[in-house]
């Protein structure tokens, strides 16, 4: 932060024709990155996110005093929300129906940074067919203590798996410690059998190597293992949006990379904002690999039960 900054949180600015209010506040205050640098970085990425959540229902991590305020996890619309941001109308595990948000508009990531959003979760389906999961994904934990080469390796051994299965996925470093391995799916499965399957990689892999990875979420049975994290794949579990900023020190963004540039990335979080404003020229791998629909077929699913 420069001593030219102006030491106004009360700044305001118009972003993608929304209004940030306190456009200066560092909301970063390890690397000065402010509200509206925030919002920037929404307007940016609005159209990639638009593709890869939009029609989604989402939940916002929102941090209005930034990262060293509080911070919570909101999966239901609130009173006085933006128009940008769509309502629908889901129903729950117990029978009742409630206020779920999704975006159809770059603006909506905007207004939702202006509500103090950092962080965009996604549900694994879409609202014309929640029923129908059309994305899986392995959200690889590792334990404290592993290093990058660990977690590297475990998602490339992933995904030779899934390939021995005939499936092609993609692979995202999340911002924070892990990676996110993951399928774009015809939507030939309700949820179940989606789950289902996650479930039954997670063991093989647990099996197989017991002292690398293990299937149970329990902090006890990650002692210097990674944790291949099924658990996403359920009606109503969100995955972090690629491109999402992270609520973490540094600011660093989740970013979807391909199998070849994995190998040559030094740690999970090693992008930030003006590090993906520079790949935006490129093609998106996220996007590129999803239209790329894999089908979980009887095949498939007895190829699996025969590890
Ligand atoms: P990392 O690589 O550091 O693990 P991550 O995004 O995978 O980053 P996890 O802690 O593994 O983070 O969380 C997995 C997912 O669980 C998140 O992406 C999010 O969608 C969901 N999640 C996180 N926090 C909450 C919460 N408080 N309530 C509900 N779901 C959450
Ligand atoms: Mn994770
Ligand atoms: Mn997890």
């Amino acid at each position: 932060v420069g001593p030219e900054r102006p030491d106004d949180a009360d700044a305001t600015t118009t972003i993608a024709g929304i209004h940030i209010s306190s456009a200066d506040r560092e909301v970063f205050p390890d690397s000065g990155c402010t509200k509206s640098d925030v919002a920037r970085h929404y307007e940016r990425v609005g159209d990639r996110l638009v593709e890869i959540a939009g029609d989604r229902p989402l939940s916002l991590l929102r941090a209005p005093k930034g990262i060293d305020g509080d911070t919570f996890f909101q999966k239901h619309a609130g009173k006085g929300f933006p128009d940008a941001i769509k309502e629908i109308e889901i129903e729950e595990s117990d029978g009742e129906t409630a206020s779920y948000m999704y975006a159809t508009q770059p603006e909506a990531f905007v207004a939702a940074a202006q509500m103090g959003t950092l962080e965009f979760h996604m549900w694994g389906s879409r609202i014309d067919r929640l029923e129908r999961p059309d994305r899986l994904v392995f959200d690889l934990d590792p334990d404290e203590g592993l290093g990058w080469e660990d977690v590297r390796s475990a998602a490339i051994d992933l995904r030779d798996r899934l390939e021995e299965l005939g499936l092609a996925s993609g692979v995202m470093v999340t911002g924070g410690k892990g990676v996110h391995v993951w399928l774009p799916l015809r939507r030939d499965h309700g949820w179940e059998p989606v789950k289902t399957f996650a479930k039954t990689v997670a063991h093989v892999l647990a099996e197989a190597e017991p002292k690398r990875f293990t299937a149970t979420m329990s902090k006890q049975k990650r002692k210097g293992r990674i944790f291949v994290d099924w658990l996403r794949n359920e009606r109503g579990a969100t995955a972090v949006v690629p491109y999402s900023v992270r609520a973490r020190p540094g600011a660093p963004v989740a970013v979807p990379v391909t199998w070849d540039e994995l190998g040559t990335l030094d740690g999970p979080d090693g992008f930030d904002m003006g590090a993906v404003r520079e790949r935006l020229t490129d093609p998106c791998p996220y996007l590129d690999a999803a239209s790329d629909l894999q089908r979980l077929t009887s095949d498939v699913v007895d190829k699996l039960e025969a590890w």
